[in-house]
Order: structure tokens, then sequence, then C-alpha cells
């Protein structure tokens, strides 16, 4: 059986399945969106539900048997006819050599007669070599392959690949929806309004955020950060501290909350903020300094970001020092 169809999933499904019941399926499926919108997921879904002997429409929706060998074999993630491709380590590329593998795997028949199904996330991970080879096998797919790129950045692919795709965008679900959903997943412990403000919107990405420690450690980083401009702290050691945890996961709450106090430095509003939960800090921030000096902070946190992300060979420590000095004369 399937887990249940994400609800935000259904239009998407609805044309997939009308297309499976007329025999009209692509080989080629990209799916789009931003992180936390559950691609994966409906990648693994639809897998199954090609992959079962006996899938069924009902009510919309797709449905498995749960209990035909391929089931069986999905449930222990350990059907030959469905190929994973990710980067070996996350934030590294795919290689050229998963794309000859994967492009191997096409030629093999089906071992349960009905489709190969590779799911390559994320699609942009793919170095140029690997993107080309891959293009070959996306100009002439056999017969019974079916294949999904996943894509949190689509602009980052070849054009020539995205043009022998059908997409498909997930985009961010109505709210409501995304808050009724998020709801039946929390404890009462947790506000569903904040959780989705702090992700965008993006549904999983926002269960993601109670499920691990990222929480946590967004607590202990704002605490820092609002102390720095006392004065009391020594900015090279809490970039020290800082560079022990994840940079790019650091930076982007640093920027949220750069960006919230420009917020409401140009508003004088605090439902403008995104964190809702800071909202008493981060107002008597803003009474200390000037928008210009904000929008300096910004550009800093931003042209960090950028360089963290664009390379894996940068010094982190000497940007993060930088940022702390800054939050350090932070109103003076
Ligand atoms: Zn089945």
């Amino acid at each position: 059986m399937l887990h249940p169809i994400l609800p935000w999933h259904q239009p998407i499904w609805h044309t997939l399945l009308n297309a499976w019941t007329q025999q009209r399926l692509p080989h080629s499926l990209l799916l789009c969106g931003t992180k936390g919108m559950g691609k994966a997921v409906f990648a693994q879904q639809l897998a199954e539900f090609l992959l079962c002997e006996k899938p069924k429409v009902r009510d919309d929706l797709p449905r498995t048997c749960g209990y035909c060998k391929p089931c069986l074999l999905l449930k222990a993630h350990t059907h030959p006819d469905l190929m994973p491709v990710e980067p070996a380590e996350v934030g590294k590329q795919i290689a050229i050599d998963q794309i000859r593998h994967l492009i191997e795997f096409c030629t093999l028949t089906a071992n349960y007669g009905r489709h190969q199904i590779i799911i390559l996330n994320p699609a942009e991970a793919m170095n140029h070599n690997a993107a080309n080879s891959l293009l070959k096998l996306l100009e002439e797919p056999p017969k019974s392959t079916m294949l999904m790129l996943i894509s949190h950045r689509p602009s980052a692919l070849l054009a020539t690949i995205r043009s022998r795709c059908q997409r498909f965008d997930f985009s961010r679900p109505d709210k409501t929806l995304a808050q009724t959903w998020l709801e039946s997943k929390i404890s009462t412990t947790h506000s569903a309004p904040l959780l989705l403000n702090l992700t965008a919107h993006a549904p999983l990405a926002a269960l993601n955020l109670i499920e691990g420690e990222e929480l946590n450690k967004r607590r202990e980083l704002f605490d820092t950060l609002a102390q720095l401009p006392s004065g009391k702290l020594d900015p090279v050691k809490i970039a020290e501290q800082w560079n022990k945890q994840t940079v790019t996961q650091v930076l982007p709450w640093m920027l949220s909350w750069t960006m919230d106090l420009i917020r409401y430095s140009q508003s004088g509003h605090s439902h403008v903020l995104i964190n809702q939960d800071y909202r008493e800090p981060l107002q008597r921030l803003a009474r200390q300094v000037n928008s210009r000096y904000l929008f300096k902070l910004l550009d800093l946190q931003q042209d960090a970001y950028r360089l963290v992300m664009g390379s894996t060979n940068v010094k982190t420590q000497g940007l993060l020092e930088v940022i702390a000095i800054a939050w350090t004369e932070f109103g003076r």
C-alpha cells in the first residue's frame, strides 16, 4: 500500500494517472520545485505504483496491492528494477560513472517485466560530462524505462535536458492546506504557521525542522547573535563555534534575521516578521541600528553564503569572523 498521497500533489497525480490510464505515460519526467515539497516522496510513490503487479486508481488516487512480489521487494528496498542515483555525499556531484552505470541498467530487461525506473536526485548535481551522457539516453529512451529527474533548481540544468522531459512543477500549497496537513503531523507544542513561515511554506521542510536538532541550533545561534552587539563576547571565538556547525545552515538563519530587522525598521510593524517567535528581541535590535548598517550586514552575509554555496574550498572561519565582528559593531 502506498503511503498517503500528499494533498498538494493531487493535481499532478491526476494528470499522470490520466496519462497512465490511456497508456501515454512519458518516459522522462522532470519534477521541479523548492526543497521540502515532497518531490522525492512523489517519485518513490510513482515508482511503487508502476512496479506493482495490480495497481489501481481509486477516487482519482493511485493504489498498490501491497502484497505482490514487487510490492514486497519495494518495502524491503531491494527491487532490482528501481535505481536511485544520488551524489555519493550530500552537496557533491553526480559523476559520469554513475550515469554510465545508469545507462547500462537501462539496457537490461526489467526483472519483473514491467518498468526500469531511475530516480535521479538532484539532477543539477550532474557535472557537465554526466549531463551530456544522460542526454543521449533521453533522446532515445528504451521502451520500458521511466526516468525521473528531481530538481530544486531546474534553471541550472542544460536546456536540452529540460526540453526532453515532461515537466511537473511542485508549487507551494495553499496556506490553509499546508497548515492543516502540518498540524495533523505535529504536537500542539509547535506552531504550524511559524514552522511554515520559517521554511518558505514548504511543508516537508517544516516537518523536518522539528524532527532534527535544527530548532535547538537555531535558538543557540540566535541567543549568541543577539548578545554580540553588547560587546561582551569574543567574535573570533564565536566564529570558531559557528564554524564547527554546517555553515550552509548557519548563514540562512542569519540572513533570515537580518531580513526581519530590515522589514521591521522599514515598516515599524512586527506582523511582517518571519521569525515571529523572536519578535521582541528583533524589535529591540532593530531600534539600535540604522537601515544602512542592516543592508551592509545583509550584503556581507549574502556574499559569504554565495561563496560557500559556490565552492567547497572556501575558508569559512575567516568569513564567519568578519560577520561576527560586524554583529559586534552593530549599533555603534
Ligand atoms: Zn503490488
